[in-house]
């Protein structure tokens, strides 16, 4: 997220006594501010950018049209075609829980429930991180007693911002991708605000711990982790359960396991999490029945239901028809004869999004019961691409 479009030239820069002192100000008040990590690097042009383009022209960032516009290509090459007065991009992160801090679901409660990635229990951390960021400006501001032309982005931004996390210190790009610190690991949002000011840079201090490690590639349900440090998002489930909009390959559903939303294979594998705080900010604290929810009371979400269970959080951006399509293949996947009701009124969805995968859900469950539900929605079933699912899962049923 940007925020005001200012060509105001950069200021004198600073003695560097005066510089050294600002900076480290400002890093207490980003840490007073709640920010876990804080570090500077220099505004200078990415080193990782052929990567980004190689990665882009393998297809690699699926449907994410965004990544990939030639505007937004050209501002990933050097930060200052955002910002032409930039001279330092400050690089926050703040933790959040790691997924072992799920809270247990009630001892003789067998329902089958689902899973959440962990940064979305909460509120929606743009929403909080961008206040932090607002109000750490305002400070930088009243220190300089003059206004700061800035940019920042919380993850949203065309900045190739686990370099730039890299250069400030914060920690190294593991072999899953992810930014991870060896103190507080990888479970870490990440920002940045490139700013019109020289600050005292950080250098990258923090070398490479992964060595001889593969877990994180091993355990990807998807085999989507690439030999560079990358992800082939097409495979991703965190892609597949969040910016895919359309019908999860067949293949890929299975692999789904109960992730309803995002995945934390990569991250719960890593050592480096195992030593690392379990709980992380308070302000993403898991809301109640968001990290394993019981997976046949959200497939019944009406739209007035899951706008109101989800507002402010991070899940809203699956929408509906996108969550209860992955809270559908969970069902399916967990096999369990008592999900056949809920997933026969899936098929009465108004959404042929969720009617096809409760349909390809039924097909892994088929017993009688769900072989008549499947049977019933192919007479009544208007729409061809739902009236396909349901024959191929119909094929799993005697007769
Ligand atoms: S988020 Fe899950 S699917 Fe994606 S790379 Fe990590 S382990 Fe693989
Ligand atoms: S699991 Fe191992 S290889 Fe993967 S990021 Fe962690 S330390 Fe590196």
């Amino acid at each position: 997220m940007a925020t005001r479009p200012d060509p105001s030239p950069a200021p004198a820069p600073l003695p560097q006594a005066a510089r050294r002192d600002l900076t480290q100000r400002l890093k207490a008040q980003a840490q007073a501010l709640g920010f876990d990590l804080v570090g500077v690097a220099p505004c200078s042009p990415p080193e990782t950018y052929p990567l980004y383009l190689a990665w882009l022209e393998k297809g690699h960032h699926a449907g994410m049209g965004y990544m990939a516009n030639e505007r937004n290509r050209g501002r990933r090459a050097d930060p200052r075609r955002i910002l032409p007065q930039c001279r330092s991009i400050v690089v926050l992160g703040v933790r959040y829980a790691q997924q072992a801090a799920a809270p247990s679901p009630p001892p003789h409660d067998a329902r089958p429930r689902g899973r959440v990635a962990a940064y979305a229990w909460g509120d929606d951390y743009h929403d909080v991180l961008v206040e932090r960021l607002r109000r750490l400006i305002a400070f930088l501001e009243a220190e300089t007693g003059h206004p700061v032309s800035h940019r920042y982005y919380t993850d949203t931004g065309p900045v190739l911002e686990r370099e730039y996390a890299v250069r400030a210190g914060l920690g190294w790009v593991g072999k899953n991708g992810m930014l991870i610190h060896p103190r507080l690991g990888s479970y870490l949002l990440l920002a940045e605000i490139l700013l019109g000011l020289a600050l005292e840079p950080d250098s990258p201090t923090i070398t490479d711990h992964c060595g001889t490690c593969t877990r994180c590639l091993e355990a990807c349900p998807t085999q989507a982790i690439l030999p560079n440090r990358s992800v082939d998002a097409n495979r991703c489930l965190s892609y597949l359960t969040i910016e895919h909009r359309g019908v999860i390959p067949p293949d890929l559903r299975p692999r789904l396991g109960d992730w309803v939303f995002g995945c934390d294979v990569c991250q719960m594998v890593c050592p480096w999490n195992r030593r690392a705080p379990l709980w992380g900010d308070p302000a993403f604290a898991p809301r109640p029945h968001v990290p394993r929810p019981v997976l046949t009371e959200e497939l019944a979400l009406s739209p007035q239901a899951f706008n109101q269970k989800f507002k402010g959080s991070p899940i809203k951006r699956a929408k509906r028809r996108g969550y209860l399509r992955n809270v559908a293949v969970a069902l399916g996947n967990a096999g369990d004869p008592s999900a056949v009701p809920a997933l026969r009124q899936g098929l009465r969805d108004p959404e042929p999004l969720i009617r096809g995968h409760a349909a390809w859900a039924l097909g892994q469950i088929h017993t009688p019961e769900a072989c008549a539900a499947l049977r019933q929605a192919l007479a009544d079933e208007p729409d061809p691409q739902v009236r396909a699912e349901i024959a191929q899962s119909l094929r799993a049923c005697p007769g």
